[in-house]
């Protein structure tokens, strides 16, 4: 068995792990790394969340350390258990492992509260009751300075009581918010006294109406960092211009005692972009509600729980990260690099199998009726301990529609009046025609086998063919669905803006949608086929790899998905040796 991709190779190093050699060698943490991988739970995870898990665990797991499983739940009216159950399952189904170490930002509601009134207490925070409309026309821009809001100037007293009668719930939705109080000149608009807390009567899916008022993301996410005792603290570039505020509030923090030094490190890096999908989760939702998929577990989707089923690995998943690697500047990955990593896997992963997705009959007129002997087929070509598996033969077959050509294009090499060809791993057989209903279509195949040229029986070699096909014994076949998958936007870039897009209105990703992204056939497979478990993956020659339906499939009824085609197309492979 080839091994080249299931085990993970040494890490390339690159700018983080090349930071965190620093830290270890000046001693900062005494050698101690601990990172986090921080979702959401508002929507299912998805291929670039993978590349973020995939560098906060691995790092983790390269350096002896730990990963924390964090779910930043500040944001309660679009988030749910749904979601943090789905997430923790494609956390696990990659491989990784949090031991101890999952946590939930709600948990930290009373600590991070308390950091609010001790901002307010040194002067550092304000309670600003402003419009929104108004904070927005004082922000200022690139060029400009903010203008200070007329509320800037309260009392710390005034302050905290206000603050404390916000959390009370005696003011509604919107009317105040409390802001850092930094500096409305800074050349960073981030800096330019952000809020920190707003009031929100919404039902939180784990603390329920405990609250009213909850904090904002930016001033959250460093506050969990630190309870966390967080080292490095690894997020993607567009957080960049929030480093500034990162710093300075667990400066502060740590300068009122919440927090010990050394304080987590935030670094960035560039998220990944894919071809043909869309990594948004705002917009996978618009997918899933508009019904465009079967949900965010469709095959199609470019979600983990979605590439579960589609049956990519988690394998390949980890080959791909470790491939594209991380990097300062954004760019595109290609998808064909990404279904690229899964077939390398599944080449080696998955045991081999015959399918015939578009039957059509094969009769072999000189072979007994009633009866039909074994063939013998190798579950993987280069692992020979996989051993063979039997596949019956017999008058009956099933081949490929597009096996047979009643007047051959040049080089055709397959089944044509006349033509010989093997059927692999059984006979070689000689076509002699074919027959058709009376509107003129085909319905079968005709050809005569030479007894003497079974597959692995002495004397076979001696039959010279050029064409080399799949087959199924039709009375033993298999008969089930097969879902083949195409790309579920039909072109590279789905949410770019196009030239014809209407001024101010968002490229509508959804019309750029693959109309063929999904054909279902009703396939011959060979009969091992039927006794194949939720997820058992498999190659069905020429035709690519595929995996039974971890939902659909019954016991004894699996049905199959295709999770990627093979590279190498069969007019390449059609002169090999049988
Ligand atoms: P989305 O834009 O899809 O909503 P998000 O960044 O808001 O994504 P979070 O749940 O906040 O989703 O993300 C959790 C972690 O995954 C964050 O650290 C985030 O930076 C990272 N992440 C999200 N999208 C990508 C991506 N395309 N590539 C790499 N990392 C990503
Ligand atoms: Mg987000």
């Amino acid at each position: 068995m080839t091994n080249a991709t299931a085990a993970t190779t040494t890490p390339a190093s690159n700018f983080i792990r090349n930071a965190v050699d620093e830290d270890n060698r000046t001693g900062k943490w005494d050698g101690r790394v601990e990172t986090r991988f921080p979702p959401e739970p508002n929507g299912y995870l998805h291929y670039g969340h993978a590349k973020s898990i995939c560098l906060n665990f691995g790092l983790a797991e390269s350096y002896g350390g730990v990963c924390h499983l964090r779910f930043d739940d500040t944001n309660p009216e679009k988030e749910s258990q749904e979601y943090v159950d789905s997430i923790i399952a494609a956390v696990r189904w990659l491989g990784f492992d949090w031991k101890q170490h999952l946590y939930f930002a709600s948990d930290y509601f009373d600590i991070m509260y308390a950091c609010a009134e001790s901002l307010v207490k040194a002067g550092k925070a304000y309670v600003d009751s402003q419009s929104a409309d108004e904070m927005r026309a004082r922000r200022g821009t690139l060029t400009e300075a903010g203008i200070d809001s007329p509320y800037r100037t309260r009392s710390a007293e005034e302050n905290l009581d206000l603050l404390r009668r916000m959390r009370a719930g005696e003011f509604p939705d919107g009317a105040h918010v409390l802001r850092a109080k930094i500096g409305m000149d800074s050349p960073n608009i981030n800096m330019r006294d952000p809020a920190i807390y707003r009031i929100r009567r919404a039902t939180h899916h784990r603390t329920g109406d405990k609250w009213c008022i909850y904090p904002m993301y930016t001033f959250a996410h460093p506050i969990e960092d630190a309870i966390e005792n967080v080292t490095h603290s690894i997020c993607t570039l567009e957080f960049e211009d929030q480093r500034p505020f990162y710093e300075w509030l667990l400066e502060t923090l740590a300068d009122a005692g919440h927090f010990p030094r050394p304080l987590p490190r935030q670094i960035e890096f560039a998220r990944l972009n894919l071809t043909y999908v869309v990594l948004s989760k705002r917009k996978l939702i618009q997918l899933v509600e508009g019904g465009h998929v079967g949900g965010w577990n469709d095959p199609r989707m470019p979600t983990l729980s979605g590439a579960r089923r589609r049956g990519f690995t988690p394998e390949g998943f980890r080959l791909f990260a470790e491939r594209i690697g991380v990097a300062k500047a954004d760019s595109w990955i290609d998808m064909s690099v990404l279904e690229e990593c899964m077939r390398e896997h599944l080449n080696d992963a998955a045991p081999r199998r015959i399918a015939v997705l578009d039957p059509l009959k094969l009769i072999i007129t000189n072979y007994a009726e009633g009866t039909s002997e074994l063939c013998q087929a190798p579950n993987h070509p280069l692992a020979p301990e996989w051993g063979l598996r039997d596949m019956p033969f017999g008058r009956e077959l099933w081949i490929e529609r597009e096996d047979f050509m009643e007047t051959p294009v040049k080089g055709f090499r397959r089944l044509y009046p006349g033509n010989t060809v093997r059927l692999r791993y059984g006979f070689v057989v000689k076509c002699t025609g074919c027959e058709k209903d009376a509107a003129g279509n085909l319905t079968a195949v005709l050809a005569e086998y030479f007894p003497d040229s079974k597959s692995g029986t002495p004397g076979a070699d001696h039959y010279k063919v050029k064409g080399n096909l799949h087959w199924v014994s039709a009375t033993h076949a298999y008969t089930a669905e097969v879902r083949l998958y195409e790309r579920l936007f039909a072109v590279p870039h789905p949410d770019a803006r196009r030239e014809d897009d209407a001024e101010g209105v968002e490229h509508d990703f959804i019309a750029d949608l693959n109309p063929a992204s999904i054909r279902v056939v009703e396939a011959r497979l060979e009969p091992a086929l039927r006794a194949a478990h939720p997820e058992d993956r498999f190659q069905f020659e020429r035709h690519g790899y595929f995996i039974a339906d971890r939902f659909d499939s019954a016991e004894g009824a699996p049905v199959f998905n295709r999770t990627v085609t093979l590279k190498a197309s069969w007019t390449k492979n059609e002169g090999g040796k049988a």
